[in-house]
């Protein structure tokens, strides 16, 4: 009496069961996140001075308040100092 074999389970074959889009091609991700980036101006110190050659020049007004070393913002309209909050509005 030979005792009947087992049957073996069948073994689930994972290459099968993926979709095969996903195992195709799963490099393309980072395109999407890019965003342009507009570079309206200079920041920093390089920004608040003009260098020619020996010479160089401020490129906006220093704060009357808080005196020289105090820049002040550059808005369309007016220079406003961030640190004591003085604003002096531009002349035509
Ligand atoms: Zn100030």
């Amino acid at each position: 009496m030979a005792p009947a074999p087992k049957a073996a389970p069948k073994k689930e074959d994972p290459a099968a069961a993926a979709p095969a889009a996903e195992a195709a091609a799963p490099a393309k991700k980072a395109e999407k996140g890019k965003r342009e980036k507009k570079h309206k101006e200079e920041k920093g110190v390089k920004a608040m001075y003009k260098v020619e050659g020996a010479k160089f020049s401020r490129t906006r007004p220093t704060c009357e308040r808080c005196g020289p070393g105090y820049f002040m913002a550059d808005h369309h309209d007016r220079y406003t100092c961030g640190h004591c909050g003085f604003t002096r509005y531009k002349q035509k």
